[in-house]
């Protein structure tokens, strides 16, 4: 299984508009961040992670061609709204692409994206829904899901083998974090030092992943407050702060 990072940013992305880099030092290209994403390639099937703003220039870069379902985690823009770029994509495939999400994101899907899952005049639908369960398959590969708090709404931890990704966590309720015993690799988001209303603080974050133990953990969902050389000075060997592009195999 071969997991890429298409986006490792949070909601404005690294640099914010006006060429604003925060704590960021622009001459390290790590710290250009797109919003947030990750393709996973397994069984020559590609899933994808959420279709942000960015997803048409991520795509580009990563040379995609296909992909075969999307997993939405939550329903906030910074993961959805490159979702009209899957239009492309699904005609030259000639086929529906299966979004999967909680009934909640699933529902808000429906009802801002109407033309993406019901036909109109001119377009055929280019999406279906399907809901998520605790366990589910895509074709053969099989998917843990489980809800983590983000603040006022919950957002869906996705667990593939070994692997999980986690982004946007304000806490995880209890005992649902041991569903992830055993990973080996866990992406996880942590937008910036200190605690937010809706996400968790590194504290936090390092907490959980102290309690989990993957071999090896990189954190996504960063803000420009989140240089890379600094994260990297201060986090355990085991982990890093991801980057766009970021590839790993599990
Ligand atoms: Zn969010
Ligand atoms: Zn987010």
């Amino acid at each position: 299984m071969k997991i890429r990072v298409l986006g490792c940013g949070s909601s404005f992305g690294v640099p914010l508009i006006g060429n604003k880099f925060g704590n960021c030092d622009s001459n390290n290209s790590k710290n250009y961040r797109t919003r947030p994403s990750i393709l996973i390639n397994s069984n020559d099937k590609n899933i994808l992670i959420d279709s942000g703003p960015d997803l048409r220039f991520q795509l580009l870069q990563a040379n995609i061609e296909k992909i075969d379902a999307c997993l939405y985690t939550h329903k906030h823009a910074d993961h959805i709204h490159g979702i009209n770029d899957l239009r492309a994509l699904s005609l030259f495939m000639k086929k529906k692409i299966p979004a999967w999400g909680s009934e909640e994101t699933i529902d808000y899907l429906i009802n801002n994206f109407n033309y993406i899952f019901k036909k109109t005049q001119i377009y055929e639908p280019i999406m279906d829904t399907n809901i998520i369960a605790d366990t589910f398959y895509i074709d053969d590969i099989k998917i843990n899901s489980f809800q983590h708090n983000h603040g006022k709404i919950d957002c869906t931890s996705y667990r593939i083998n070994d692997f999980a990704y986690s982004t946007d966590i304000k806490y995880f309720y209890d005992n649902t974090l041991d569903k992830l015993k055993g990973i080996k690799l866990w992406i996880i988001g942590c937008l910036r030092m200190d605690s937010h209303p809706s996400h968790a603080s590194y504290d936090q974050i390092m907490e959980y992943i102290n309690y989990i133990k993957p071999e090896k953990t990189y954190l996504t969902h960063l803000t420009g407050l989140m240089d890379y050389e600094t994260l990297i000075n201060i986090t355990p060997e085991n982990i890093n702060p991801a980057y766009d592009g970021l590839e790993l195999n599990i």
